[in-house]
């Protein structure tokens, strides 16, 4: 059992035994002893890459054997991740990880009734999973008592970053004590991250896992150029094909997944949807389903869908084409996870090629152009029906505009210069 080298508790090696992982992923490899001697650490490691266990593995060992008796339900971990989805799949993998260990979990985040939260947060834990805005507002008002804290995590610090946390982590930080071990974790790293390190963490090391372990590598990718009218049948016949088993599909907006939803439902598809305007109960619901193989097809928009793990996923479908490449990594790192491979399918209507030049730019490589066999790609753009409500982005006006931009000539100063006649000898 190659997890035995790192020393762990029993208990916590029965654990991975029946998680049935074999050998660490390599972020664990690199992470796990640096977290067991104490140190700070900054991961560079994507979701995906086995990193939660790199952070939760050691933690609960620690837990396990407890130097401070004599404080037996104070807070000792604090766990910090950006989204509610995220914050729940690490208490899962805690509660999976620690099965058999008396370490008792808080998970703190919005968007659901906070009376349980702040009756399981009273009652005492050891460890607390929380987003940022949420954690404030309770412990806040609670004057929860992090005087016992030994350390701090960050998971998906870019991402905490990108959306805005940093004046809520700063004050969160502001009531840690400053004998702590602070471990970061983050997909990427920008100046803000490094910003972060330097200001929370003493003396980090650094883990960077190699390249061999992005998804962008492990996954294998196509393109599908298709006009945009002909994206939904094109899913369609896919999903026919018995290999589409469990299909993640990302849509732009979050009126394009509920209409997605809606047209793959009606053509018969088991088809749930995820996204930030559902309710915490219908997310998780959706997502349940997916993980359970009640729906075929999960339609996600990227906020939500960022970091959650789902075992398994056959296929991710860029329905729309992601804005930056970043989100299109995330996305397709969905699938292949820790090791396994995984296709990502992306749909490119003409309009999105551009974004599609500047992904294959960043990667640095040309992706696999696809068509399905027998498919009609030149079926017409049905008709608007007079008196339907038009939609806020209508992708049969801008195949309509693209066309009609098409066949008419380009005004006249865009027009190529006329090729300047000879010069002629006359008159010299
Ligand atoms: P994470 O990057 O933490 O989101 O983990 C991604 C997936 O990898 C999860 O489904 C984990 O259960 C799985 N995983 C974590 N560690 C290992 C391992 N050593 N071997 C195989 N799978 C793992």
């Amino acid at each position: 059992m190659p997890f035995r080298k790192f020393g762990f508790h029993s208990a916590i090696l029965k654990a991975v035994q029946k998680a049935g992982y074999t050998r660490p992923t390599p972020v664990q490899e690199a992470a796990i002893p640096k977290v067991m001697q104490g140190h700070d650490v900054i991961a560079i490691a994507q979701t995906g890459t086995g990193k939660t266990a790199a952070f939760v593995l050691p933690l609960l060992h620690r837990l396990a054997n407890p130097e401070r008796q004599q404080q037996p339900r104070a807070i000792r971990v604090l766990m910090l991740a950006p989204t509610r989805e995220l914050a729940a799949q690490i208490m899962e993998n805690i509660r999976a990880y620690g099965q058999g260990l008396p370490v008792r979990v808080a998970a703190i985040y919005g968007g659901v009734d906070e009376a349980a939260q702040i009756k399981v947060l009273q009652s005492g834990v050891h460890i607390v999973v929380a987003t940022p805005g949420r954690l404030l507002d309770l412990t806040g008002r609670l004057r929860t008592d992090f005087r016992a804290l030994d350390v701090l995590v960050l998971d998906e610090a870019d991402r905490m970053l990108d959306m805005g946390f940093l004046p809520d982590i700063e004050k969160i930080v502001a009531t840690l004590p400053k004998r702590r071990q602070t471990l970061m974790f983050s997909a990427t790293f920008p100046k803000e991250v490094e910003s972060l390190a330097r200001r929370f963490q003493y003396q980090p090391k650094m883990v960077q896992i190699g390249k061999r372990s992005s998804p962008a590598d492990t996954v294998n990718q196509s393109i599908y150029e298709v006009p945009a009218h002909l994206k939904g049948p094109l899913l369609l016949e896919l999903l026919k094909q018995p290999e589409f088993r469990k299909v993640l599909v990302f849509t732009r907006m979050k009126d394009g997944a509920d209409r997605l939803t809606e047209f793959l439902k009606a053509a018969g598809v088991k088809a749930a949807k995820l996204h930030s305007s559902r309710s915490q109960e219908q997310r998780n619901l959706a997502l349940q389903d997916f993980k359970d193989g009640k729906s075929q097809v999960l339609v996600a928009t990227d906020i939500v869908a960022r970091g959650i793990d789902i075992d398994d996923v056959s296929h991710v479908v860029n329905f729309d084409f992601p804005v930056n490449p970043q989100d299109y990594i995330h996305r397709i790192g969905r699938t292949g996870r820790a090791e396994a491979s995984g296709e990502a399918l992306s749909f490119v209507p003409e309009y999105d090629l551009n974004l599609l030049h500047i992904l294959e730019l960043t990667l640095a490589r040309r992706l696999l152009r696809k068509r399905l066999k027998n498919f009609n790609y030149r079926a017409p753009v049905p008709p608007i029906k007079p008196g339907e409500k038009p939609l806020r982005r209508d992708w049969r006006k801008r195949t309509r505009e693209m066309e009609t931009r098409k066949s008419t000539p380009p005004p006249r100063e865009h027009r190529a210069p006329a090729p300047r006649a000879k010069p002629s000898s006359e008159g010299s």
